[in-house]
């Protein structure tokens, strides 16, 4: 008999309690006729993944979006399974003796690099590694930010990049009415941050950041944005492709960014430099090996044979003073075992979600993606939404024709104490509602959103009343 029946439910693991995990469950839980049960697991005890440990701080209306998935959470058919690492705790091979389909949503864990000489200098650091510390992501609170340094460069123009250079020029009180890392927040005060240069390596009409959020960096209270006049002005390609193809994203941003370039001078402490047409050639170390100077090169841009404009190095060199650099040029995806991976796009190879075997040339039965791992890390929040009802609609067409795992102990209390053996300090939803009382309460005595906890160990403490 096909399961989904009240007598005998469809079992789903979902792995990765982001938004892209989120929304699958939500999907799934809408079908009406389907009986499901899931478990969604997470590597850390708590769930919401980026939300938590990636948006940025002073962006907590973004954060709401928590509240659709605590309802997705009260289905009597969902468990979460927190600080539950696949691969450490739970076998891969072993969930297909207990779900009928897989669906990994892992997100991107790791980031891009830039391959240029001088970028492992200490001082020179991924942007990703910097919102995890400030965000309070327990794997990164033994990093070291050297905030003593005056000058910052940011590499990359995406939102990301905009996050971390909102971060540098936030005064303390902005912060501290955030619900940041404490010792964020500690560093922060000692910042001794005053030049914040932010680099593109096109012009201005292809910027990866959003025009609300470029936007709001005219409105920092203690920070200047500049930018070079020149350097606001499309080039000429791309005054044509914008006759040709108007765009009105590209004209807003080009308007922003002409504008910031004529603002009379405001004597705020920090200046928050947005370069275009640049690339970092290479980071050049002092005398005791931390990087002290980026070389640059101007770059013009090319078409290329797909339409798109691609930056080209000129022989112009430029050199910038700068201590502490981020390179915030992408996330990226890291495999994980057993299942399929394409190196050089880092995601999971598949189809609309269906995870592909390319050296079977087959899709691998029962198990999907959704999310970054399954499209690259683009798109904002809600983009998961759409992708996760594609993937779920690719589940429901394999459950149809029984394309699906046939599990030996699909029973939940079998599943249960089989995770349990693996991994007992797991943390259910009801142990992450503790967790999240008692940081929205310390918050609340601090006027701010919530005080996080920052390590395993604290959470542990708390659900267990020490
Ligand atoms: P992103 O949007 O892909 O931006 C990456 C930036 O790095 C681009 O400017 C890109 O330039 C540049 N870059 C790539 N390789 C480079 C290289 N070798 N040298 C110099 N520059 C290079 O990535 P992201 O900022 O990490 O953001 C990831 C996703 O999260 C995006 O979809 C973003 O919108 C989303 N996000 C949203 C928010 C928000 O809504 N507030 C906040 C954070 C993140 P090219 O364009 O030339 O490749």
């Amino acid at each position: 008999m096909k399961p989904g029946t009240e007598s005998q439910p469809l079992r789903v693991a979902v792995i990765g309690a982001g938004p892209a995990g989120f929304y699958v469950v939500d999907h799934l839980f809408k079908q009406e006729g389907l009986a499901v049960t899931v478990d969604l697991f997470d590597r850390l005890p708590t769930p919401h993944g980026l939300v938590r440990y990636g948006v940025a701080p002073d962006h907590q209306k973004i954060k709401q979006v928590t509240k659709v998935f605590d309802k997705v959470a009260q289905n009597p058919g969902f468990r979460f399974f927190g600080n539950v690492e696949l691969g450490k705790h739970l076998r891969p091979e072993a969930m297909r003796d207990y779900y009928h389909q897989i669906v990994y949503t892992v997100g991107a864990q790791t980031d891009r690099n830039l391959d240029i000489p001088g970028e492992n200098l200490a001082g020179s650091h991924s942007a990703t590694e910097f919102v995890a510390w400030y965000n309070g992501h327990p794997d990164y609170q033994n990093r070291h930010f050297d905030l003593s340094q005056e000058n910052v460069a940011i590499v990359g123009v995406g939102n990301v990049a905009v996050d971390v250079a909102r971060i540098l020029c936030r005064t303390v009180d902005e912060l501290a009415a955030t619900d940041i890392a404490d010792e964020a927040i500690d560093a922060l005060r000692h910042s001794r941050v005053r030049q914040v240069y932010m680099l593109g390596r096109r012009g201005s009409a292809q910027a990866a950041f959003s025009v609300q959020e470029i936007k709001e960096l005219g409105n920092l209270d203690h920070a200047q944005v500049r930018v070079l006049p020149d350097e606001a002005e499309p080039d000429e390609l791309t005054r044509s492709e914008l006759e040709r193809n108007p765009d009105q994203t590209a004209q807003k941003k080009i308007q922003i960014l002409q504008d910031f370039a004529v603002a009379p001078h405001a004597d705020k402490p920090r200046t928050l430099t947005i370069r275009f047409l640049v690339s970092p050639v290479e980071l050049i170390g002092d005398a005791s090996g931390h990087v002290c100077e980026m070389r640059l090169v101007k770059n013009t841009l090319q078409i290329t044979g797909d339409g798109t404009l691609r930056p080209q190095a000129t022989e112009v060199e430029q050199r910038i003073p700068v201590g502490l650099v981020f390179r915030s040029v992408g996330y990226r995806g890291v495999p994980l075992g057993g299942v399929p991976f394409h190196t050089s796009w880092g995601v999971i190879p598949n189809k609309k979600g269906r995870i592909h075997d390319p050296d079977a040339s087959q899709h691998v039965v029962g198990e999907y993606v959704a999310g970054w791992i399954k499209r690259g890390p683009t798109g904002l929040i809600g983009t998961n939404k759409a992708d996760a009802v594609e993937t779920v609609t690719m589940m429901l067409g394999d459950l149809a024709e029984g394309r699906i795992l046939n599990p030996a102990r699909p029973e939940i209390d079998e599943c249960t104490a089989w995770i349990a053996g693996c991994q007992s300090e797991y943390f259910s939803f009801d142990d992450w509602r503790k967790l999240d009382a008692y940081e929205v309460n310390r918050g609340k005595q601090a006027g701010r959103p919530r005080v996080k906890l920052t390590s395993v160990a604290e959470m542990l403490a708390v659900r267990n009343g020490n």
